[in-house]
C-alpha cells in the first residue's frame, strides 16, 4: 500500500455546542479510492468540509501531504492539492458550463494547465462540451454534478472528496459517474467518496472507513472487511 496523503487523527467538529463529528481518525494512501460510509447524519459531510476547511474542526489534526492543514482556511488548502466536491450539485445557474469550469482553474499552479484540464474535463463529460455555452441552470441534475466535478479537477488536485455525489441522480447516470470516477483515480490522483449505499461503496473503494454516530467505527480493506462487517457497523450492531 503506497504512503498516506491524507491522515485524519481524532477530529473532532461541532455545530454550536452539538459534537456531528466526535472523533474520526482515517488514513487514506495515495492513488487509492477510499469510501467513506455512513447512514443519514452519521457526519460524514461535516467531516468532509472539515478537512477541507469549510467547517473549522474543534479538536484533532489534518495531516495533507505531510503538512497540518488542521484550521487553514479553504482556498488556501485548495491550493495545496485537495479539492472537495460538497453534497448537492452545485454550481453557478446563471453562468455557463465553461465559465463554471474555468472558474475552478483560480489557483495560480492550476491556470498554465487549464486548457488541458478542460479538455480532459470534456473528454471525461462529452456533454458538457456539447453544452459549453449554456447556462448551468439549463442542465439536469446529472449534468449538474458533472460541472460540480469538473470544477473541482479543474483546480489540478492531488486528492479529491466526493459528498455524497450520487444523491437524487437517476441510477444509469451514478453508474456513468462512477466509472468517471474509477477513470480519474486511474489517473493518479486519489479520491475519497462520501456514500450512504454501502453496496457501491465497497464495489469502488479499495478501503472503507465507516461512520456512526460521529465516530468512524470501522476501518480496513473493503475485500477483507466484507460486505456483513461493513453493514453491521454501518447499523451499529
Ligand atoms: P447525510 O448522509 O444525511 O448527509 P452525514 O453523515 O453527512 O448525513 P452530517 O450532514 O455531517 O451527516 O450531519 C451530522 C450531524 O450534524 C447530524 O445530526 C446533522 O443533523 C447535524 N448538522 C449538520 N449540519 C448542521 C448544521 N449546519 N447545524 C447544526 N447541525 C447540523
Amino acid at each position: 500500500m503506497s504512503e498516506s496523503i491524507l491522515k485524519v487523527e481524532h477530529v473532532q467538529a461541532k455545530y454550536g455546542d452539538f459534537i456531528a463529528v466526535e472523533d474520526a481518525t482515517l488514513d487514506v494512501p495515495a492513488g487509492t479510492i477510499v469510501s467513506v460510509i455512513g447512514a443519514n447524519g452519521a457526519g460524514k459531510s461535516t467531516l468532509m468540509d472539515t478537512i477541507a476547511g469549510v467547517h473549522k474542526a474543534s479538536g484533532g489534526k489534518i495531516i495533507f501531504k505531510g503538512e497540518d492543514i488542521s484550521g487553514m482556511p479553504a482556498e488556501k488548502i485548495v491550493l495545496r492539492g485537495l479539492s472537495l466536491v460538497p453534497q448537492g450539485s452545485r454550481c453557478f445557474i446563471r453562468m455557463t458550463v465553461e465559465d463554471n469550469l474555468i472558474m475552478g482553474s483560480f489557483p495560480k499552479s492550476a491556470r498554465p494547465m487549464m486548457k488541458d484540464t478542460l479538455d480532459r474535463v470534456y473528454t471525461l463529460f462529452p456533454v458538457l462540451k456539447q453544452k459549453r455555452n449554456d447556462l448551468s441552470g439549463s442542465l439536469s441534475g446529472g449534468q449538474r454534478q458533472m460541472v460540480a466535478i469538473g470544477r473541482a479537477l479543474m483546480t489540478n488536485p492531488d486528492c479529491v472528496l466526493f459528498d455524497e455525489i450520487s444523491l437524487g441522480l437517476a441510477p444509469t447516470i451514478i453508474k456513468d459517474i462512477y466509472a468517471r470516477i474509477k477513470e480519474i483515480s486511474s489517473d493518479g490522483m486519489t479520491v475519497v467518496l462520501v456514500e450512504q449505499d454501502t453496496h457501491r461503496a465497497i464495489r469502488t473503494g479499495e478501503i472503507s472507513h465507516v461512520m456512526l454516530k460521529g465516530r468512524v467505527v470501522l476501518s480496513g480493506r473493503s475485500r477483507e472487511l466484507g460486505e456483513d462487517e461493513i453493514k453491521k457497523a454501518y447499523f451499529g450492531l
